[in-house]
């Protein structure tokens, strides 16, 4: 392959990239003009990638789409190998027949895409949320049928955080095929969205990390990965800056369950960093720079980070160059492009 970064001994494996489909547009297009003022965080991100006009929402949109786009900026940065997800919000926001209909026709469209390029790309699921199963058969549909190696889950659906009971049945499938759960982010929840986005602050500079740090954080109190032990859940952006806060939370969090401050919050067998290092694996996609990265190694551990671009809308070359520079040993490198997100995610590409 034709490749302006030097030859690595190992592969570049790159796994939270986004894709989408011309149905997929079409879908969001309608929807953001039936219902203009429902949900303002989706006409913000929206809006402007799916409605836009400019060099960047008209690049985001082609680079999403067009596979030969894709893997030529692929191979002039270096990445070997990418794992696709359905953009955010994906099917989040569409009631249950249009988010099975939309899941349905983005998993066949993207896993045709991996079958003409099956060293290139795998595929995590899109899942409608919104059904009555919370995407359990079409998970296990794109699992089974298409070989897909996960499932995307874009933060809140609706407003609603999936710590409750009607989302129990996607993670129990999840868990029982064995697969990983990619929480990235959304825009920030109807009850947050207007501090944020008052002050242009809403998307990927900043709401995005916190709305989607709290959705994992809410994810382990509220007993998830009790429930679910062998459940593999994946975050990106370092761990939406939860690293930078754990011993803080295991401070807090134990001395609110001694006290009895919130009765209605049942405690947790173990603490909160423990499910964080031992449920979850980190990415970087979005934060290549080498401060964060090592110290999230140190936080959460380095057999638990991996490498992720967040292509298209972090595409710069040079930050690959970054992060193949890391003060780290040639093991550790390998293992940090390519040894653990193929374990994480099943990858088989030899
Ligand atoms: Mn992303």
């Amino acid at each position: 392959m034709t490749n302006d970064l030097p030859n690595a001994p190992y592969r570049r494996i790159a796994v939270e990239e986004g894709w989408g489909c011309q149905e997929m547009f079409d879908v969001y297009r309608k929807f953001l003009s039936d219902y203009p003022q429902d949900d303002p965080s989706f006409m913000s991100l929206m809006g402007y990638y799916a409605l836009g006009e400019g060099e960047r929402p008209e690049s985001v949109r082609k680079r999403l789409i067009d596979t030969p786009t894709r893997l030529a900026e692929m191979d002039a940065s270096g990445i070997d190998h990418q794992i696709l997800s359905l953009t955010s919000p994906g099917t989040n926001p569409l009631a249950a027949k249009e988010a099975i209909w939309l899941s349905t026709r983005a998993n066949d469209a993207m896993a045709a895409v991996i079958a003409e390029h099956p060293t290139r790309f795998s595929g995590l699921a899109a899942v409608p949320f919104t059904a009555a199963d919370a995407g359990a058969a079409e998970l296990e549909r794109a699992v089974n049928e298409l070989g897909f190696k996960g499932a995307i889950l874009n933060s809140h659906v609706r407003d609603e955080y999936t710590d409750t009971e009607h989302y129990m049945s996607f993670y129990e499938a999840a868990a029982s095929l064995g697969v990983a759960v990619y929480l990235h982010p959304n825009g920030p929840s109807q009850g947050l969205f207007k501090p944020f986005h008052d002050r242009g602050l809403d998307g990927s500079i900043y709401g995005f990390g916190v709305e989607t740090g709290l959705h994992l954080l809410r994810l382990v109190v509220s007993g998830v990965f009790d429930r679910f032990p062998d459940l593999t859940m994946v975050v990106g952006h370092l761990g939406e800056a939860l690293p930078f806060w754990l011993n803080r939370i295991d401070y807090m969090y134990e001395r609110q369950i001694k006290t009895g401050r919130y009765p209605h919050v049942k405690p947790l067998p173990k603490l909160p960093s423990e499910y964080l290092k031992t449920n979850v694996w980190y990415t970087t996609s979005g934060m290549p720079w080498q401060e964060e990265v090592m110290f999230t190694r140190t936080m959460v551990g380095a057999d638990r980070v991996m490498y992720a671009m967040d292509y298209p809308y972090q595409y710069e070359p040079a930050q690959v160059a970054l992060q193949d520079s890391l003060p780290i040993s040639d093991e550790e490198k390998f293992e940090f492009f390519e040894g653990i997100a193929t374990r994480v995610f099943t990858l088989n590409l030899s």
